[in-house]
């Protein structure tokens, strides 16, 4: 008799987007094969928990007859392209959509395993009866690899924290191509000073028909000169960092026959998103729920996964994960808004006015229970924390404050908490290192500030902080700019000095 294994599967969605039929499908096979439940994650994918091992090729094929597959979502290989979640705003979201697919499309590995494995089809090789990779060739790359794509004055991608971050450029209305950010990565490892994450770093502006170009290209430096002897030390960060940027930009023009141009302006307001009713160009509307944690299920009191399965059944438009495991019913129809509001109402779903600013701008990971490299909780423990920290804020008069927050289980970082202006990374159970100044708007990484520390400690340490933030702080200062400010933390202006206190 076999142990009932489980498993996680992720899905592979581009930008974060599903179609309704393709929503009430995840519903469906979360209920009948998983946990009941779906995690929408930081890249804008679907996790399901729980599936349990004889029932994982079921999975596989039920989602791929809704279009839907778990290719390049884990290994060394690019992961799901990230995007800004609001295509129909513009038409440049609209546009920049198009292109997370085009990348997420031309960069996915090209065997046929996947299909032989879950789905039963024939092995597909060449000739020479070899398996053609033209981009991975035969050994894939060093590590994983991330991109995203974000539209400012929106960093919701947090485009420094990917390998390839691309900022777009719209210049009179049209978007014109990119500015190109490399080796970003929140990953380390705890004890090792040689790890650490690192934000990506411009190195110029590429028209938008070349942008598919650059990024194979920067793959594939990253494919050949990455280090293939110590994993932790394999991804792209640390390639470019050993080599130095101008190594880089150097190989790059070189492969590529031609060289980026100057780094064009650009601007960020916040990485977080923009909840509720938003009217979008076309007579349409977006709503943004707030999905707490990315967690989505039916609780008692609170049935959101009935509720969201009851409005993909009337929805015509469009469902977007966003990077910050929120959840956008794109596309809305103005004769179909009022049917949603309707169903919002009859499930008392949460206005995400009605959450405090703190908890509006949190995330955490999965952690405990079911990934396997937690060593604390996060998705669970974070809403208590946050409510303990919300009486903080209003013993300190500091109220509706927007505080960027993460938590994550383990030093990988998936809620990229190096860059939160108050960030958790788990140490043990019941106990984070906590660190400060991180920017708002996702361009500056943070500082350790307490080590193993648990909650009575968290909250006496923070409390001071922020009664003197409320006290100190510059008109409109945000708290990760202010705790520099006043000497709470040295600034980190590089990863590489990232552990340096
Ligand atoms: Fe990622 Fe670590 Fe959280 Fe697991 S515990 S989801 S690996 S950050």
């Amino acid at each position: 008799l076999e142990p009932a294994y489980q498993f996680m599967i992720r899905v592979r969605t581009p930008a974060g987007f599903a179609t309704p039929k393709q929503w009430l499908v995840m519903d469906e096979l979360a209920h009948k094969y998983g946990n009941g439940t779906l995690k929408l994650t930081t890249r804008q994918a679907f996790q399901m928990h729980g599936i349990l091992k004889w029932n994982m090729k079921k999975n596989i094929q039920e989602m791929n007859d809704a279009l839907l597959d778990s290719i390049a979502a884990c290994g060394d290989v690019n992961r799901n392209v990230m995007c800004s979640p609001n295509p129909n705003q513009s038409s440049v979201h609209a546009e920049i959509y198009e292109w997370s697919k085009k990348l997420s499309l031309d960069l996915l590995p090209q065997t046929t395993a996947y299909h032989e494995i879950w789905l039963d089809e024939e092995k597909v090789v060449d000739t020479a009866g070899e398996e053609v990779e033209p981009i991975y060739g035969a050994t894939y790359l060093p590590r994983k690899f991330k991109i995203g794509i974000a539209v400012p004055p929106m960093n919701d991608i947090d485009v420094f924290s990917q390998d390839i971050g691309l900022i777009a450029i719209v210049e009179d209305e049209k978007l014109v191509g990119f500015n190109v950010a490399v080796g970003g990565g929140m990953g380390m490892a705890h004890g090792d000073e040689q790890t650490y994450p690192q934000l990506g770093r411009l190195i110029g502006f590429v028209p938008t028909d070349q942008v598919v170009d650059v990024a194979k290209h920067l793959m594939m430096i990253q494919r050949d000169n990455g280090n293939r002897s110590v994993r932790k030390y394999a991804r792209f960060k640390y390639t470019i960092d050993s080599r130095g940027l101008d190594w880089l930009i150097s190989e790059l023009h070189s492969r590529l026959g031609w060289e980026l141009e100057e780094t064009r302006p650009y601007h960020f307001d916040h990485n977080g998103d923009r909840y509720g009713w938003v009217p979008a160009e076309n007579d349409r509307w977006n709503y943004t729920f707030f999905i707490e944690n990315g967690r989505v299920r039916d609780t008692e009191n609170y049935k959101l996964m009935t509720a969201l399965r009851e409005i993909a059944e009337i929805h015509t438009g469009d469902f977007r994960l966003s990077p910050n495991q929120n959840l956008v019913l794109g596309d809305v129809a103005d004769s179909n808004k009022n049917n949603i509001e309707e169903i919002i109402a009859k499930y008392g779903l949460e206005s995400p006015a009605e959450q405090s600013a703190l908890r509006r701008n949190s995330m955490a990971c999965v952690a405990l229970p079911t990934c396997g490299l937690a060593m604390a909780e996060a998705e669970r423990y974070l809403p208590s924390l946050i409510t303990k920290i919300e009486g903080l804020l209003d013993e300190a008069g500091l109220g509706d404050e927007e505080i960027v927050t993460r938590m994550t289980g383990c030093p990988n970082g998936c809620a990229r908490p190096a860059i939160a202006e108050l960030g958790f990374i788990g140490k043990g159970p019941g106990k984070y290192n906590m660190y400060l100044g991180g920017g708002f708007t996702g361009q500056r990484l943070s500082k350790i500030y307490r080590e193993n520390i648990g909650e009575e400690e968290i909250l006496s340490e923070l409390g001071p902080i922020l009664k003197r933030y409320a006290k100190e702080r510059d008109d409109g200062e945000h708290f990760g700019d202010f705790v520099i400010r006043a000497g709470i933390v040295a600034e980190t202006t590089d990863g590489t000095n990232f552990h340096k206190v």
